[in-house]
């Protein structure tokens, strides 16, 4: 059956009316809609609860008609038959019309691709407080972040290394590299990844699909960076086009999707199991309850958490719920340093141009082959894009690990989001040490962009405001121990049998690499344990 009736066939009624599914899944992101896939095709009957919805026309004519315009000179063909200034200057005034109910989400790169996927702050709110600024990025529709027109397409898995315990602040990850590997590669295989192995320690091999070979300017930049700096190790990224595992889910007729579905607190039976999921139906404009028996949370990290901090009740989450418990707690986003400019071309393929085809450079703080006393430090990814004449635009993004600090948490506010579920408050800031990685981070990027013949913009550069990097992490992590964690090493909750939460909330520590890949591998082993 094809998703789109799936969609309409799942009514409030038909909802309401099952006595149980065999699972719910909150979120049809890169972990929802993964775990949707793997259960259907284990023969469960699936529902998929998600928040998106875009509101019809009449009812936001103003932000509906600046996305569209948004959206619209956002494409590639824009800049083909207007002049470049023009471009830039309607861009510029279209984003700050849109920062009316946008003011998180347009200061996204990608928002322009799809502004009305993004959520609408006004309806979504959060706090933080004053001196700690956070960007919550967030898509609401299905798919998630995921299929977001320019979303980065990274999938590398974690180093052995950042699996292993590192301080008593940071104890590690109750699994390893080994008891991931599997799923991994499950996963890659349905990627069908695009890239290169190259036995480099700090980022293991994958199944790749679609080998490549560096293209003329990658091999430039690459030959150029391994005679700079003899410790450096450019590999090229690793990267896919979307997965469409909603559609999969759907075609094995055991999937039902509600859309619009904005879950607000898991129920667990008195015994301790989960039960199911309470939303408020944004079509209906009620709350319903839907049941099941397993409930996989997949809503992103901190939506997830709020779910959970929302459910505590009874018996449930009381103890790692409460104050001085796990959840809410160790929040991380990667320590995020960006330069952009311009350089010179040097052959680079203009046909097919794929934005995730860019060059990795992990551990780029040992590239004068310092000895590695700290597990963290930091990575760069460069991105050479085709530009007017004989240029092309530079990007390096460079990303070090925040190392996981209970005080960066999060906690429920006093406010309420539009359909009156309360919201966060977000407390996250870089520490002393992650201030002294920041420097190393801007003049590494400074000494790539000089040894690369890069004229930088003039924008000063500088860590981003957390959240930027848009890899936020943790509030719900996993481990062994009930004290100090809230899912077990399975991902099932430690207070309710049957509850999983595999998305990122779950990173007990962030790791240098993109969050994805790792997201997707743990949601897999976790529907084969439910399954089980
Ligand atoms: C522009 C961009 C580029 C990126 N590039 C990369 C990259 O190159 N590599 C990488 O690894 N990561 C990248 N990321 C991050 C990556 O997209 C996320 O790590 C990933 O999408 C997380 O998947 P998820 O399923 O946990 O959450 P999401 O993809 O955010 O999906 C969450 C889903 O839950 C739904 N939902 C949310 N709240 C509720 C609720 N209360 N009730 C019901 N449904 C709800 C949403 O509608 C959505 O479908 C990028 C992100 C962006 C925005």
């Amino acid at each position: 059956m094809k998703l789109t009736k799936v969609i309409r066939q799942t009514t409030l009624d038909s909802v309401e009316g099952a006595t149980a599914y065999d699972a719910i899944i909150v979120g049809s992101g890169a972990a929802g809609g993964l775990a949707a896939a793997h259960l259907t095709r284990e023969g469960l009957s699936v529902l998929v609860l998600d928040a998106g919805l875009t509101p019809p026309v009449w009812q936001r004519p103003k932000s509906r008609g600046v996305n569209a315009a948004v959206r619209l000179m956002s494409r590639p063909k824009a800049l083909q038959v207007l002049p470049s200034g023009v471009v830039w200057r309607a861009q510029t005034f279209l984003r700050a019309m849109g920062r009316d109910r946008q003011p998180v989400q347009s200061s996204c790169y990608a928002w322009p691709g799809l502004p009305n996927g993004f959520v609408d702050d006004v309806d979504n709110p959060y706090e933080t407080p004053e001196d700690k600024p956070f960007n919550w990025i967030r898509a609401h529709h299905l798919g998630g972040r995921m299929v977001v027109p320019g979303h980065g397409k990274q999938y590398l898995r974690r180093s052995l290394a950042g699996f292993a315990a590192k301080s008593e602040a940071n104890p590690g990850w109750p699994i390893d590299a080994e008891a991931l590997a599997p799923w991994y590669e499950t996963v890659e295989r349905q990627l069908g990844l695009y890239g290169q192995n190259n036995g480099v320690e700090w980022v293991p091999d994958s199944h790749i699909t679609h080998p490549l070979e560096p293209d003329p300017a990658q091999t430039h930049m690459m030959e150029t960076i391994r005679q700079e700096w003899t410790g450096a190790k450019p590999v090229l990224g690793r990267y896919a086009d979307p997965m469409d595992n909603m559609g999969q889910a759907a075609e094995t007729g055991k999937l039902a999707c509600r859309i619009g579905a904005v879950a607000s607190r898991v129920c667990v039976s008195p015994e301790g199991r989960a039960d199911g999921v309470e939303f408020y139906d944004r079509r209906a404009e009620r709350t319903v309850r839907a049941k099941a028996p397993i409930v996989f949370l997949c809503a992103s990290s901190f939506e997830t958490t709020r779910l959970l901090l929302n459910s505590r009740s009874g018996a449930f989450l009381v103890h790692s719920g409460s104050e001085g418990g796990p959840l809410g707690r160790y929040i991380m986003d990667h320590v995020s340093v960006k330069a952009e400019g311009m350089m010179p071309d040097r052959g680079i393929a203009d046909k097919d141009f794929n934005l995730g085809n860019c060059v990795y450079m992990p551990r780029f703080d040992l590239r004068a082959g310092a000895p590695e006393g700290d597990h963290s430090g930091y990575g760069m990814r460069i991105y050479q894009v085709p530009g007017p004449g004989q240029q092309s635009y530079f990007t390096a993004v460079s990303d070090a690990e925040m190392l996981p600090r209970a005080e960066n948490r999060l906690t429920l506010s006093n406010r309420r989001d539009r359909w009156g579920i309360p919201t966060l408050r977000i407390s996250c800031a870089h520490s002393e040490r992650e201030k002294t990685v920041i420097k190393g981070q801007v003049s590494a990027v400074e000494a790539v962009a000089d040894v690369l013949k890069v004229k930088l913009n003039d924008a000063k550069i500088g860590a981003s405001v957390p959240g930027s990097a848009i890899h936020e992490v943790g509030g719900a992590r996993m481990g062994d121990d009930p004290e100090t964690s809230v899912v077990d090493p399975n991902n099932q909750s430690w207070d309710a049998k049957g509850l999983y939460v595999t998305d990122g909330a779950v990173f007990p520590s962030i790791g240098l690499q993109n969050p994805t890949l790792t997201i997707m591998a743990l949601t897999a082993r976790a529907c084969a344990h439910a399954v089980a």
